[in-house]
């Protein structure tokens, strides 16, 4: 693990600028990769999608060979290992969808999957076996029979917009949606997830940060970013339109292994949400998709990070740590505990400290 932490862009902002690099030729082309290397590249390019925006692009060292951006975004031989414990569809999206579009895991919350292509393509993506470039986008008959379930299930209090990433639609798409979300009365809640702040951050205008609004709703959107120079002067300046648009942000992180698994990494990236007003939400185990165990660590050496930085860092910057139980039976928090020997009703405990004191707390 490494506790170097590169805050700043490697390249000047004015070549975040062009087309996105959607194969390996055009990262060949790049000097992304070398071109000696492309063989396996190809291999897991025919098996899941690519693309790295301008931004993303300009945020890449190449001259380093464990730069944690292109760990993040470009292909890996590694990605052809499949091992038997990885699932095509590790969280169970499927045992609990109704209705095309829809995940109903959770009796008063479901998901709304509008649309499966990215602005970039995560090379851990649990989604990976259902997200790429064309993927389809919830319209037309499936839209309404989404939304029918959505409108019959009085129980259903929050929606979460997601996909792929929801904010590759244009403005006038996602005020169609914005539009059926307000007419739902039972739902109080909307919630969008996705990276394109930090990854297309020229897409977040003014306009597009307040189309995202669902009037007389509350607005959460939960923005993905896992390392902290994915703070650029672009991102950070896309993050405060949402948040004067009146979003209330939340982050989510995957706590992977060669980008964010160090204590330094991990307190940097929490740091740059709080001060870009984010709320440090979910920091994620990563999930079991296929060909990404080069990227996973034990949840004995997440729950160390995660207690490490209970020590180092103010209570704003402390996100929980989530297991999203392979085969869809849900989320849960793995810890780390600072409590033990209270399990009987009535009995005490012993509180662990940030320094690992022990100290005794009394029966009830
Ligand atoms: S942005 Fe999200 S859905 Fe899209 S590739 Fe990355 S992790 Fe997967």
């Amino acid at each position: 693990m490494s506790a170097r932490v590169s805050v700043f862009p490697v390249r000047p902002a004015a070549e975040a600028e062009g087309a996105s690099l959607r194969n390996v030729d055009a990262l060949v082309e790049r000097g992304l990769v070398a071109a000696e290397a492309r063989a396996p590249l190809d291999a897991v390019a025919r098996r899941y999608a690519v693309s790295l925006t301008p931004a993303v692009a300009a945020l890449i060292d190449p001259s380093d060979p464990a730069d944690p951006m292109a760990r993040q975004f470009v292909p890996d031989a590694a990605e052809l290992v499949t091992a038997p414990e990885e699932l095509a569809d590790p969280i169970g999206d499927a045992a609990h969808s109704p209705v095309e579009g829809v995940v109903h895991r959770y009796p008063d919350r479901a998901l709304l999957k509008l649309v499966h292509a990215c602005p970039v393509y995560c090379r851990f993506c649990f989604r990976r076996e259902m997200v790429g470039p064309g993927g389809d986008a919830l319209t037309g008959e499936k839209l309404d029979a989404a939304f029918a379930y959505l409108a019959a299930r009085k129980e259903i209090w929050e929606v979460v917009m997601t996909g792929g990433d929801p904010l590759i639609l244009s403005a006038r798409r996602v005020r169609e949606i914005t539009a059926r979300l307000a007419g739902l009365d039972h739902v109080k809640v909307t919630r969008w997830h996705t990276r394109v702040p930090m990854v297309q951050p020229e897409r977040i205008t003014a306009d597009y940060a307040r189309a995202l609004l669902v009037p007389g709703k509350a607005s959460y959107l939960a923005v993905h970013a896992n390392h902290p120079r994915e703070f650029t002067p672009a991102a950070r300046a896309a993050l405060a339109r949402l948040a004067d648009a009146g979003h209330v942000l939340i982050s989510q992180s995957v706590l992977l292994k060669g980008v964010n698994a160090d204590v330094a990494t991990l307190s940097a990236l929490m740091r740059a949400f709080v001060e870009n007003r984010v709320k440090p939400y979910y920091l994620h185990h990563p999930d079991l998709a296929p060909g990404t165990g080069h990227f996973r660590l034990s949840l004995a050496e997440g729950q160390a990070l995660v207690k490490s930085l209970r020590g180092h860092l103010s209570g704003l910057c402390q996100p929980t740590y989530i297991l999203d139980i392979p085969g869809g039976a849900g989320k849960i928090p793995v810890g780390p505990a600072f409590l033990s020997g209270c399990e009987t009703p009535g009995s005490g405990g012993v509180a662990e400290d940030r320094d690992g004191r022990l100290h005794a707390y009394p029966p009830a």
